[in-house]
């Protein structure tokens, strides 16, 4: 990719279609929601229109837009991706290859004028104040970073008939599911325009939730943030830190225990052989990120107290070789895991179990190291907070 950055105009027009489209359905998703609950009540499949609606889409946006379009993380089968763009054109968030491209500058340029939702414009320009402006730049050179997907048949497929699956996917299908009980405005509203609505601000809060609240375990470089409260509203994006600097895991939440329902998704699709190639960040490499931020928290500590020079000085052999002493021992006991998968079918049950007693001794020592690297942590967090 050349090094063209996609600035947009001073003071650009508003955008009437994303304008009216963006305060229409909210209006008619909550008012008109209200009112035929008030006249007809609601009924057990408009709430499931609802959430089935709001699920296919939000997967198709978090798994199929970003995960497999954006960062191309795994590969998957023709009709897994032909699902991502229809239930994905039906979230209207535009098409993959506006989606994509906007999202790879974001990436590129996070926190620079080209990054087209700047959370350092302001939370609400981040959240949807950037949609509702005409997009000025060079509508040529602006999709210089998608080559990829330009040449994907079914990408373009979307993309030219974008319009008419939204009307067809977003509004009628829904309307078809009510017309089943007789009640096809209910159908509208509940799994058209309430869950678009819905699906639409869950994902614009990663664009500015997720740059400004939450913790940053991975990387202090952006404003990007971890946040376990997102990650359920989006089917697993709120782990925003570890995914920007890790983008092209095919995980948002690297532990099991995060919730995160897109990697979940991508690995029954792996199971069920639709998907291939799954991308994962060694876990070595993750657990350094987070030793040289806990570093770089302390350095700022020590560089705002009055003892600075003669403190850092001291203090950063140690530190240095307390977060070594954690990478070598995890680094040894993933090697013996390691080895022990791979081999252990072929061996003796004593074989196993002497190689069981060492993984044990490798496994003990990497969380020694560890509990030590935090005893330093918390002495360290004594020193007082540089001011923001
Ligand atoms: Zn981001
Ligand atoms: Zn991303």
């Amino acid at each position: 990719m050349s090094d063209y950055r996609p600035q947009q105009g001073a003071g650009r027009p508003l955008d009437w279609v994303n304008t009216t489209f963006l305060v229409v359905t909210p209006l008619v998703a909550f008012l008109g929601t209200a009112w035929y609950v008030w006249h007809h009540g609601v009924t057990w499949l408009e709430v499931a229109n609802f959430v089935v609606m709001s699920s296919l889409t939000s997967l198709c946006i978090t798994g199929g837009y970003h995960r497999y379009y954006s960062h191309k993380t795994y590969e998957c089968s023709k009709p897994v991706q032909l699902f991502y763009l229809i239930f994905g054109a039906a979230a209207v968030e535009n098409s993959v290859i506006n989606w994509a491209s906007d999202h790879r500058y974001h990436h590129r340029y996070v926190d620079q004028d080209a990054d087209p939702y700047n959370i350092l414009k302001g939370g609400l320009y981040a959240h949807m104040g950037w949609i509702l402006f005409k997009d000025t730049r060079d509508q040529v050179r602006r999709f210089e970073n998608i080559p990829d997907l330009q040449k994907d048949p079914l990408v373009m497929w979307q993309h030219r008939w974008y319009l008419w699956l939204v009307v067809v996917v977003t509004f009628a299908l829904p309307t078809y599911i009510g017309l089943v009980q007789g009640r096809p405005v209910g159908g509208l509203l509940w799994g058209g325009f309430l869950r678009v609505v819905f699906v639409h601000h869950t994902t614009f809060f990663i664009n500015s939730l997720a740059h400004l609240f939450g913790s940053k375990p991975y990387s202090l470089k952006d404003t990007a943030r971890d946040s376990w409260v997102l990650a359920p509203l989006t089917f697993g994006e709120g782990y925003h830190n570890f995914h920007h600097k890790f983008q092209f895991d095919y995980r948002n939440g690297h532990r099991w225990w995060h919730f995160d329902v897109a990697k979940w998704f991508i690995n029954v699709l792996k199971w069920t052989g639709q998907a291939d190639r799954l991308k994962r960040t060694p876990e070595a490499l993750i657990l350094k990120a987070r030793l040289e931020v806990q570093k770089e928290l302390i350095a700022a500590r020590v560089a705002a107290s009055s003892a600075s020079g003669r403190l850092w000085a001291r203090l950063q052999p140690r530190l240095d070789a307390g977060s070594q002493r954690v990478v070598d021992a995890h680094q040894a006991w993933l090697a013996a895991r390691a080895e022990y998968r791979h081999r252990a079918h072929d061996w003796a049950a004593d074989a196993r179990r002497q190689w069981q007693g060492k993984l044990a001794m490798h496994r003990a020592d990497y969380e020694a190291a560890l509990i030590r690297w935090r005893m330093t942590m918390r002495a360290m967090n004594r020193l007082p907070r540089p001011a923001a």
